[in-house]
């Protein structure tokens, strides 16, 4: 799923980097200017499957020992 950020950033969401806002609401980061996405144009299943996405590039991207050193969940 494409997206374009007021930063000028043209990439996927599910490319961004999963986070948790204050409220406990999940937002996915923008990995160049860190404007953070609610992704509250999208609902349900449809909104849980970008963050699932998000979440498992995120993972695929960061190395094993950063993994098992940060267990924040
Ligand atoms: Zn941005």
């Amino acid at each position: 799923m494409r997206e374009i950020c007021f930063c000028g950033r043209v990439g996927e969401v599910e490319d961004r980097e999963p986070v948790i806002l204050e409220s406990g609401e999940q937002a996915l980061e923008c990995p160049d200017c860190g404007d953070m996405d609610p992704v509250s144009w999208l609902h349900g299943e449809a909104r849980m499957g970008v963050f699932e996405e998000a979440a498992e590039r995120y993972a695929r991207r960061i190395p094993a020992v950063a993994l098992s050193a940060g267990s924040q969940r």
